[in-house]
């Protein structure tokens, strides 16, 4: 199949794009680079064995997407492209509002356009918002916390209404918990820009030598040894779920919600720990006061998605920390 990745270059863009290759598709990648680099999509290449098709595009540019949809003419379409710094989201809202939910308005009138309605979206378990319960099914409700959240919030309930509409709209909305880790090659990874804000790429980076000390948001959670849990998922699995959601696709139209998570929720310290093991020394830290707008527990309910996609994460926390670790001390400065 011919499959349009757009965020492609990005951190689960490059994983996915490989993994697509790998099963055979033809992939092309619609990316402004905002938040990534073409060497991402060199190694993919270099992995797959295979030529990946690139435009630098932005999803703000109609007549741009235009041009990709008429030289490309794909099939079906992943959708990655979005901004996705919480903290950022916050201090800019219109400028989130308007690169995701415009940038998500005008690929989709494109794809009505080219009469391709075939689309895998790229939401996130930040749609739950604080949740009322553990684990977290689709059908609770959705209230974001933040610009970001509610960007997703907004994106999937257009999704909703354009299927409403025509129902030959074929849709698989999937809802990310904590995605982590990196291929096992240790060639692509994730490559945050500045200071990272997540756990995953802080830890590697204060392992590396790059950043001093760990800050862990809050001791004092309801939890067993009072911080934060969440469910980390690695992010070939995720990669695969997006697989089995294009596979699974009604051929006459549908809308289908699925959490990708593992269902297993660790805590900042089981993180730490199993960095500490794998890197094989002590990963330096303080307990510092809790970061707004975080929860003390967030793990997915992954039922759904293991009965109707037969897909379920398989790797656990030693990988995702053994693969963000290879990634890490092979490339300390990413693809720079
Ligand atoms: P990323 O920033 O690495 O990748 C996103 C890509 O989209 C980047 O390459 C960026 O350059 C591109 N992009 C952004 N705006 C664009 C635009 N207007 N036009 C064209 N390209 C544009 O992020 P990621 O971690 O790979 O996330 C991918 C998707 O998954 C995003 O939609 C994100 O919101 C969602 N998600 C991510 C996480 C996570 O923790 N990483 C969790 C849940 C959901
Ligand atoms: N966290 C932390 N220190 C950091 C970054 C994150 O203690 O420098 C904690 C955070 O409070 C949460 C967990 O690690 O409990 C995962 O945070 P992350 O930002 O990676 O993902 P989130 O679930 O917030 O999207």
């Amino acid at each position: 199949m011919r499959i349009l990745v757009t965020g492609g270059a990005g951190y689960i863009g490059t994983h996915t794009c490989l993994v697509l290759q790998q099963a055979g598709h033809d992939v092309a990648v619609l990316d402004n680079l905002a938040n990534s680099k073409r060497e991402g999509l060199t190694r993919v290449e270099a992995l797959s064995g295979r030529p990946l098709g690139f435009y630098h595009v932005d999803l703000l540019d109609p007549p741009e997407v235009d041009r990709v949809f008429r030289e490309f003419a794909p099939e079906a379409v992943l959708h990655f492209a979005a901004l996705k710094a919480v903290g950022e989201s916050v201090q800019f809202p219109a400028k989130y509002y308007q690169n995701n939910v415009t940038g998500t308005l005008n690929l989709c009138a494109a794809m009505d356009r080219h009469a391709v309605r075939t689309l895998v979206f790229s939401s996130s378990a930040t749609v739950y918002g604080a949740p009322e319960e553990i684990p977290i099914r689709e059908e609770a409700p959705l209230r974001a916390t933040n610009p970001y959240g509610w960007s997703k919030v907004m994106m999937e309930l257009i999704l909703t209404d354009l299927h409403r509409a025509d129902p030959t709209w074929r849709l698989s909305v999937l809802r990310y918990f904590n995605p982590v880790g990196a291929h096992q090659s240790g060639t692509i990874g994730e490559d945050p820009t500045g200071i990272p804000n997540n756990l995953f790429p802080y830890v590697t980076q204060v392992a590396v030598g790059k950043l001093d000390n760990l800050q862990i948001f809050g001791g004092d959670y309801p939890t067993a040894d009072g911080t934060g849990i969440r469910d980390y998922i690695h992010v070939v699995d995720l990669a695969e779920g997006h697989l089995r959601a294009l596979e699974r696709l009604d051929p006459n139209g549908g809308h289908q919600i699925y959490n990708l998570g593992t269902g297993r929720g660790y805590s900042v310290l089981d993180v730490v720990r199993a960095f500490e093991r794998i890197v094989g020394r002590a990963i330096p830290y303080e307990i510092v006061d809790r970061r707004s707008g975080d929860v003390a527990e967030c793990y997915a309910d992954p039922g759904r998605a293991r009965t109707a996609l037969q897909w379920e994460a398989g790797r656990d926390l030693d990988q995702m920390c053994e693969d963000a670790w290879r990634w890490q001390s092979q490339n300390p400065s990413g693809y720079a």
